[in-house]
């Protein structure tokens, strides 16, 4: 629900996922004909449909699917319902989604789809109607052989279910593997809810790690107390961190000798804004994005460190939690000042790994335990972050190139050995 709150500062993603897959071109010395295969989507369906609404009135929306790459394995990638959602920058976060598995090493290529509406004017009804007929829409595309949805903005488990039900009530017996995220009842993976933030612990450990630094007594705040932002400040608090500030859209709170996290988790699962809690002091958003920190997770929403605040940034680290919390004008004045960006292709891929694993299990209807989750999720997160800081010691380049070097050339070797057909 976060996105909808704040639009400021939108750049074009399309624009920005161009630009990026161009540079890495260069980089990796990709030949023409590779960036005219790669640069645009293989497949994209735009649909406009009727629903009808609890007044009776008729409405029509508009949504997407777009599959950008399949070279390494179905189609993966969420959809998300908001008003502002077009084509553009659905084939930018497919074209990201492609990166973001072949940069972890999960069979799978990138999709994204979206319906443009405003979940918060629809009741329950309508937004089941709207599901339903949405994915009845695309249901030519999906399925767990050839695309695999999943949640992203505005979109939960239960509109997952909707869209298992729908797709199954037309096969006719239930597939479970044809979206992710699905609630545990039905499907879902154990771990899948806590994946993302988990990650994040993962990568920074990893990052830290390999500079001869450790996470324990590391200051952190965090934007954004949500799925990521909640797991996140847990699991690093577990980890020895000193988490010194958070927020939620309603402000942030700081104690610079450290906050009870699980206090705080405990009181936010009680409808409880940030800014309410007990034990700091209380600072704005912005505040909490300039302060004096060790580590500084942006797990809200894109474009929050922007060439407008990027100068006044203290953080050593940034660990993007969320997608595209930092534009590319900040991008440059960070390298220079010597911040280290951990990219969000690489931050949050917990939340797709475990996507994968609840896949796995549905196809195979053989569920593993909890532990076993976690221990593949690090092996194969902190397997990546270390390719990832590889690949841009290879090329010279930050972390953000690095990442997207390491996910385009396994996309373009994939490419090569399955040659153009016919
Ligand atoms: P969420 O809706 O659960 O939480 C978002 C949090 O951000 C809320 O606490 C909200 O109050 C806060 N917020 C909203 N606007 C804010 C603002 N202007 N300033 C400060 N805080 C604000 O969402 P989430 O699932 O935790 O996702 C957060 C980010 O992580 C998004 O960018 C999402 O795309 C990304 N992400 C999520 C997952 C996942 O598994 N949930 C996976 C990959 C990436």
């Amino acid at each position: 629900m976060a996105e909808l709150v704040s639009q400021q500062h939108r750049v074009n993603p399309l624009t920005i996922a161009l630009d990026q897959f161009d540079r890495t071109a260069e980089i990796l010395h990709l030949d023409e004909d590779m960036r005219k295969v790669l640069r645009v989507p293989k497949r994209e369906l735009t649909v406009n449909f009727p629903v009808r609404m609890d007044d009776g009135r008729l409405e029509m929306f508009s949504g997407y699917r777009v599959q950008h790459n399949v070279n390494r394995g179905p189609a993966k990638g969420g959809i998300r319902f908001a008003p502002d959602v077009d084509i553009e920058e659905v084939r930018a976060l497919a074209m990201w989604m492609t990166w973001k598995c072949a940069l972890v090493g999960i069979p799978y290529g990138g999709a994204k789809g979206g319906v443009a509406c405003n979940p918060k004017q629809l009741s329950r009804t309508e937004l089941e109607g709207l599901t339903r007929r949405f994915t009845s829409e695309i249901y030519t595309l999906i399925g767990p052989e050839s695309d695999i949805p999943a949640p992203d903005m505005n979109t939960d488990s239960q509109i997952m279910a909707w869209i298992m039900d729908t797709y199954s009530m037309q096969r006719g017996y239930s597939v479970p593997a044809v979206v992710t995220g699905k609630p545990l009842e039905i499907g879902g993976s154990a771990g899948r809810t806590e994946a993302t933030g988990r990650g994040v612990t993962y990568v920074v450990e990893e990052v830290l790690g390999y500079r001869g630094e450790r996470l324990e007594g590391k200051t952190v705040a965090i934007q954004g107390f949500g799925n990521v932002g909640s797991h996140a400040a847990e699991l690093l608090a577990a980890q020895g961190a000193k988490v010194v500030a958070i927020s939620d859209v309603s402000g942030a709170v700081f104690n610079a000798r450290g906050l009870d996290v699980n206090a705080a988790l405990q009181i936010k699962n009680e409808g409880v804004l940030v800014s309410d809690l007990p034990g700091g002091e209380r600072i704005s958003n912005d505040e909490l994005l300039e302060l004096p920190v060790d580590i500084l997770v942006p797990a809200a929403i894109h474009g929050q460190i922007t060439g407008e605040n990027a100068d006044d940034i203290r953080a050593r680290y940034i660990a993007e939690a969320a997608n595209g919390p930092t534009t590319p004008e900040a991008d440059e004045i960070l390298r220079e000042r010597g911040i280290i960006v951990i990219p969000d292709v690489l931050c949050n891929a917990g939340g797709v790994t475990v996507s994968y694993f609840e896949w796995v299990q549905g196809l195979q209807a053989f569920f593993w335990e909890i532990d076993q989750i976690r221990r593949r999720l690090k092996s194969i997160i902190s397997r990546a972050t270390r390719e990832t800081i590889a690949t841009a010691e290879k090329y010279d380049v930050d972390l953000r190139m690095g990442a997207s070097a390491l996910g385009i050339s396994r996309v373009a070797e994939a490419t090569l050995s399955r040659g153009i057909y016919p």
